[in-house]
């Protein structure tokens, strides 16, 4: 693609854009009285306007039928969730009896963990990328402590070497080798939240088995932004949320990927719940945990129906959309994003994308290191109605979601850009 930083380029991409009219399903919000540029989705992807309906025929499901609502009526709630499963299922590159929206994705990851960390005296060791989101960091801390070991004995972090801001695949690759013996478990972001880069969750995914540990993957970055196969990559289990690339509201529900390989493994313990029970017994109240097949059987508690209508909506919206098309479309406006970024800061040094140049080892984020002017770029951008974040010590992050962001607003902000580094950098 031979990219122009011209408006007139813009727009044109735009017209020739098959998911052009995507962009009207979503509602965009207002800063400083003007609506914004939204580059956030990373964080909290933007509300459809079909979510307020899906909620609103549940509210009125439950005030014409109340209890009834569970197993009468069109869509009854007792399997509501299996609406969801075949989209759940696209998205993740998954069978649909491997997947479950449920919970939230940090309580997900530890209820995962009870069946897929399963340290002995010798293999005990966690393998993580360093630098990951806050919550996996305490997660992991927790998870190993409950086991009886020290964090720092028992997780492996592998960074970066020295001058490089993202992980090489053969340096993750080599450290699951070398830890073999003492490895119980992989368990590692699919997309960085910090640097955007995509690990290759199938290479990994087999190293971690030839060492003989489990692997997992915290996808809260992935889902619905970058092609993921899950079951032909052979993960063991995966987690992620709904209310960044999913555009499902904030804190709405998560979902988990457990391979089929475990389906009915009667040998993986867990923490059970009446909703992981067998459904046709469920009813019985009868002492015996005795689970469900697939994913379901991972379910604790009967279906968040509210939350589970909004992320249905988004979940329509991707089925029309296709993930083929939507990755297709991403690749070019984040190629864009990245042409125009280099055009306005050339060798100046201002600015530096450390995420990946390969569209393979990235989805639509781009993480921007600030060498000069730091979060005055980024507060000059806001004032003009740009929103993308600010991530401590000197990261902005822009990330154009092909469902509902244009090439014109990748245009517009590096128009903005360039404005704020001249006054700033
Ligand atoms: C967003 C995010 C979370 C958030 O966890 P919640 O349980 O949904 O609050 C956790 N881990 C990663 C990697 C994330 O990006």
């Amino acid at each position: 693609m031979q990219y122009q930083n011209t408006e007139a380029f813009a727009k044109e991409m735009d017209e020739k854009d098959p998911l052009r009219s995507f962009r009207d399903k979503f509602l965009f919000p207002e800063v400083n009285g003007q609506q914004a540029i939204y580059f956030c989705g990373n964080s909290l992807g933007l509300q459809p306007k079909s979510a307020i309906s899906y909620i609103q025929e549940e509210m009125d499901r439950w005030a014409r039928m109340a209890v009834d609502g569970h197993f009468h009526g069109e869509s009854p709630w007792y399997s509501i969730r299996k609406k969801s499963k075949p989209m759940l299922a696209n998205i993740l590159g998954a069978r649909e009896h491997e997947v479950v929206a449920m919970n939230n994705l940090s309580s997900n990851l530890h209820f995962l963990m009870v069946s897929f960390y399963q340290p002995t005296h010798k293999k005990f060791k966690v393998l993580t990328e360093a630098g990951s989101f806050p919550s996996d960091i305490y997660m992991l801390e927790t998870q190993v402590k409950f086991h009886g070991y020290k964090p720092e004995e028992a997780i492996i972090e592998i960074s970066p070497r020295e001058g490089e801001h993202t992980l090489r695949t053969e340096d993750i690759l080599s450290a699951i080798e070398e830890n073999k013996n003492e490895l119980a478990l992989v368990m590692m972001a699919g997309l960085q939240y910090y640097t955007g880069q995509v690990f290759d969750m199938r290479k990994i995914t087999e190293a971690g088995h030839a060492a003989g540990a489990q692997v997992g993957f915290d996808l809260a970055h992935a889902a619905g932004n970058i092609p993921l196969k899950l079951h032909d990559w052979d993960v063991d289990f995966a987690t992620w949320c709904s209310y960044k690339y999913m555009n499902s509201g904030p804190g709405n529900i998560s979902g988990i990927f457990v391979n089929e390989r475990h389906a009915n493994n009667p040998d993986l313990p867990r923490f059970a719940g009446w909703w992981g029970h067998d459904e046709e017994e469920r009813f019985k109240m009868e002492k015996g945990f005795k689970p469900m097949y697939g994913a379901d059987g991972w379910q604790l508690s009967n279906t968040n129906v509210l939350a589970l209508a909004a992320h249905q909506a988004s979940l329509d919206i991707f089925e029309e959309a296709g993930m083929v098309r939507l990755r297709q479309k991403s690749e070019l406006l984040t190629g864009y994003l990245e042409f125009l970024i280099e055009s306005i800061s050339g060798d100046s040094g201002i600015l530096e994308i450390i995420t990946p140049k390969s569209p393979k080892e990235r989805g639509c984020q781009l993480s921007l290191l600030v060498h000069k002017g730091g979060k005055a770029v980024f507060d000059e951008l806001y004032a003009h109605g740009i929103v993308g974040d600010w991530r401590h010590p000197n990261v902005i992050r822009v990330a154009p979601a092909p469902l509902y962001n244009s090439f014109e607003d990748v245009y517009k902000f590096a128009q903005r850009l360039e404005l704020a580094l001249k006054k700033f950098a």
